[in-house]
């Protein structure tokens, strides 16, 4: 059984000051465990807000939301995936729906990130998902498939199990409306097939998360659907007293 992966995605809210006073709180509420990995994601000028909070907190790591695809050079107001890591980043989102739909973002530039990420020895988070449109068109799988291959094309054999995936429907980010569990589950064995076919034995370690409007309530049902392996948390991850209560719904098998 793998670890569940509990991952907050704060966006662009909480700057360094709001950054500390969740961490404070939230640590001080969140007593360490072994059988989960939470992941917090805060805006880049939070970063190092959140890391100070953490020297004696190695259960929780840290990512960044977004890196550029090249190592260095004139990229005025980018950050490269390794003055991420020198900064503390352990993950690196890449593809997620608001930086493919709102700023254009491509399935070669994802390949790039996923690329760059992997070379500077950070876990790249991989997002795919459907538009509603897509879905009602019956497209999810082509759309899902396509990201994650085009995605994850530039990674070597010994880079492809180091990498996460989450799928994010994007008619459920933010719109309170949730896939089923049986709809994340069908969405999720197809990703695990597909890892499988371009990862081989190791596409069956691969973290899959599901997110899209996941809080308290629905949260367990999620965790129990097949081959959803954790989730990535927006809207729920912003107040540190609600984040840790969603971090305590028990995965009644994970004991
Ligand atoms: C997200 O931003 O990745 C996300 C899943 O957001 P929300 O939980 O608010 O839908």
């Amino acid at each position: 059984m793998k670890r569940p992966v509990y991952a907050a995605n704060w966006k662009m809210h909480h700057g360094p000051s709001e950054a500390t006073a969740f961490m404070r709180t939230f640590l001080s509420h969140y007593k360490r465990r072994s059988d989960r990995t939470v992941v917090i994601f805060p805006p880049a000028l939070s970063f190092h807000a959140v890391v100070a909070e953490l020297e004696s907190r190695p259960d929780v790591v840290v990512g960044v939301q977004n890196i550029h695809w090249e190592d260095k050079g004139a990229f005025t107001g980018e950050l490269s995936a390794g003055i991420a890591r020198d900064a503390g980043a352990r993950l690196a989102l890449v593809g997620h729906s608001e930086r493919r739909h709102i700023f254009g973002e491509t399935d070669e530039q994802t390949a790039l990130k996923c690329a760059a990420a992997a070379r500077a020895g950070l876990v790249p988070m991989l997002c795919v998902g459907e538009k509603l449109e897509e879905r009602e068109a019956g497209e999810t799988e082509a759309v899902v498939l396509r990201q994650l291959r085009a995605g994850l094309s530039r990674l070597d054999a010994a880079q492809l199990a180091t990498v996460a995936i989450a799928y994010e429907p994007v008619w459920a980010i933010g719109t309170g409306r949730t896939a089923t569990p049986n709809d994340a589950g069908l969405v999720h064995r197809t990703v695990r097939a597909a890892l499988r076919e371009i990862a081989g034995d190791k596409g069956a370690a691969i973290p899959i998360l599901y997110g899209g409007s996941v809080n308290r309530g629905n949260v367990v049902d999620l965790l129990h659907a097949s081959e959803v392996d954790g989730v990535l948390v927006g809207g729920a991850s912003l107040d540190a007293h609600g984040w840790t209560s969603l971090l305590a719904a028990e995965r009644p098998d994970a004991a």
